[in-house]
């Protein structure tokens, strides 16, 4: 990979968060995550120079890969030459595009992503109110202190509306950590990699209702639920319709408490 980098004289993009990686062995780890891929068809978002790319085609993959850097593209095309037919590359923003609709089939995603679009990106994979998804798995790279938050249990500092989100629908689990100098350049903070798999959906609950009510419960977490979904319309009958005290604090609710409340504020 370094090679292929620097024949293609692609430097990092600070602007566009790229931190690449190369280690062949991490990156097959990574790939294996979601289990057997051969035949498979795959969503990566962010490809770069190509590594993981690399690495989900070795595993037999069908890959569709997303780029918006320009300059990747020719590194790109010699894994399309390389690995005929398994690959596809897109050029533009994956925040603008709709994945179902390019993938068709059902498919898994597979990511490194910048912070904030992969951030971005997974809100949306996990809010539709259609369920199951298309996708039938993620496997994404986040900063540790994210991937904490994602899988996060109730009672503990990091839980709040990712793992809600997270959880409710989906078995979401830290897969990996990966330290900082596993990257080129390395980021100021460590990673990790997050499977989640899609379960079944709680019946009577819109996804748009829990998101309201853990928005409520967590834009003011220190308070108490009497206070912080006193502007949710109904949400107080329904704590003493569930018999939850409504001095509790929002992190100290569980996931099926939030979408037992949801499903009492769902038309
Ligand atoms: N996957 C490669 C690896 O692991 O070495 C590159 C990882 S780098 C952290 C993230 C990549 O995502 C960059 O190549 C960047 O150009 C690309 N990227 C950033 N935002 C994007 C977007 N909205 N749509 C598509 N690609 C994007």
């Amino acid at each position: 990979m370094r090679e292929v980098i620097a024949r293609h004289g692609l430097s990092a993009s600070k602007a566009l968060g790229q931190n690449f990686l190369f280690d062949e062995q991490l990156l097959d780890r990574i790939a294996a995550i979601p289990g057997d891929l051969s035949g498979r068809a795959v969503l990566e978002i962010g490809p770069g120079p190509g590594g993981l790319t690399r690495a989900l085609l070795r595993a037999g993959a069908c890959v569709t890969a997303i780029e918006m850097d320009r300059r990747c593209l020719p590194a790109l095309a010699e894994l399309e030459e390389a690995f005929p037919g398994k690959l596809r590359v897109i050029e533009g923003d994956a925040l603008a595009m709709d994945h179902d609709a390019l993938m068709g089939e059902p498919y898994a995603v597979v990511a490194n992503l910048p912070y904030n679009v992969g951030t971005a990106l997974f809100v949306r994979w996990l809010s539709g109110e259609t369920w199951p998804p298309r996708w039938t798995s993620l496997t994404l790279m986040f900063q540790l202190e994210v991937a904490q938050r994602i899988v996060a249990q109730p009672g503990t500092d990091p839980f709040g509306r990712l793992a809600v989100l997270a959880q409710w629908r989906t078995a979401a689990k830290l897969a990996m950590k990966v330290h900082r100098s596993a990257f080129t350049p390395p980021p100021k903070v460590m990673s990790a990699v997050v499977h989640v798999e899609p379960t079944a959906m709680p019946a009577g609950v819109s996804a748009r209702m829990l998101e309201r009510a853990s928005e409520a419960a967590f834009g003011q977490r220190r308070k108490m639920l009497r206070q912080s979904l006193k502007g949710l319309p109904g949400a107080l009958d329904a704590l003493d319709r569930l018999g939850i005290d409504s001095a509790r604090r929002a992190e100290t609710l569980s996931v099926a408490e939030f979408v037992a409340i949801a499903e009492q504020l769902s038309p």
